[in-house]
């Protein structure tokens, strides 16, 4: 039987960690980071987050602040508020909550978001440093399961590690880390479904990371013995929630595994703090 990868106790030790920093250089200078969010008009999933992260800030001692746009307004608009915060000093971090209006796109609004107050890890001027391997500000879910691989002190050195999805916030900066890492990496994706190949790449997965959002994808007898399994996926199947792992099947294969929930989840917003901490000293500098 698998042993599980508690994403829960990871972040409470590194929370605890971020609380402490905050608290000694509230100390120290007299000043304590910020983190805005910008929401744009009403939508359950995001308010979920938006409680979460602010419950998580005020826990750090991280200040936190909502502004909510109303649901028509312009990209225009959205990049003019974003501006307005970017000039104020007492911002440090700043996020955007998704999903936005279709109308608005994402890209351009990451874009307007000073990469020196970007506490999501998306500007294009922080992905560029992630490629560059010189990144100290990155996306907050794949931070989180490097974090947890780090924290079980799992190998990556030439290890055989799969991806499945090839998301901007997940798959596709995760693949940079473990390159990094020396890990030799493979992305999988929708195509590689539809070529009947996925099964074939899981299943040679020393390492196995699925972020998809498509419940039981995977199947648990296509888990290698011994396997390393990391489910971001969040879904609800009735009352409960669920990864795209079959998980019972799973965790009698593999070495290590991850519940769902309670696995990466909470290290995502333990992230996204760790980011704005990381952000609020390098505008002390
Ligand atoms: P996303 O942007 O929708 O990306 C899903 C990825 O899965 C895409 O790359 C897609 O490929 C690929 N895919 C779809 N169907 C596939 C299939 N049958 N076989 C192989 N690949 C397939 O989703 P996301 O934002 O990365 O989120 C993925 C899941 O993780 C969701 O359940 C989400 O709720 C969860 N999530 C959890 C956390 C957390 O903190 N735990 C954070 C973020 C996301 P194509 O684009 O080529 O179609």
């Amino acid at each position: 039987m698998a042993t599980l990868l508690e994403g829960r106790k990871i972040a409470s030790e590194i929370k605890e960690r971020i609380k402490n920093e905050v608290s000694g250089l509230k100390q120290k200078t007299g000043k304590t980071p910020v983190l805005v969010a910008l929401s744009v008009g009403q939508n359950a999933a995001s308010g979920v987050y938006i409680k979460s992260q602010g419950r998580v800030a005020e826990e750090l001692g991280i200040a936190y602040r909502l502004v909510s746009l109303k649901e028509g307004i312009s990209e225009k608009d959205l990049i003019a508020e974003i501006r307005k915060l970017n000039s104020d000093l007492l911002v440090h971090g700043i996020i955007i909550q998704t999903p936005l209006p279709k109308e608005i796109n994402l890209h351009e609004a990451v874009a307007a978001v000073s990469a020196g107050k970007d506490a999501e890890g998306m500007h294009p001027e922080n992905l560029g440093k992630l490629l560059l391997g010189c990144s100290k500000i990155a996306p907050c879910t794949a931070l989180g399961c490097m974090e947890l691989l780090r924290a079980y002190q799992i190998k990556l050195y030439g290890k055989e590690v799969v991806i499945v999805g090839h998301s901007e916030i997940v798959g596709k900066p995760l693949s940079l880390m473990l390159v990094k890492e020396f890990a030799t990496t493979t992305v999988c994706h929708i195509a590689t479904s539809e070529a009947h190949k996925l099964q074939d790449h899981v299943s040679r997965a020393e390492i196995l990371i699925v972020a998809v959002g498509k419940a039981n994808l995977i199947k648990g007898d296509w888990i290698k013995e011994g396997a390393v399994v990391i489910d971001v996926g969040i879904n609800r199947v009735g009352d409960k929630l669920v990864g795209d792992v079959e998980f019972e099947a799973a965790e009698k294969r593999a070495a290590f595994i991850t519940p769902v929930p309670g696995g990466v989840g909470p290290l995502t917003v333990t992230m996204l703090m760790q980011n704005t901490l990381e952000l609020f000293k390098q505008s002390l500098k």
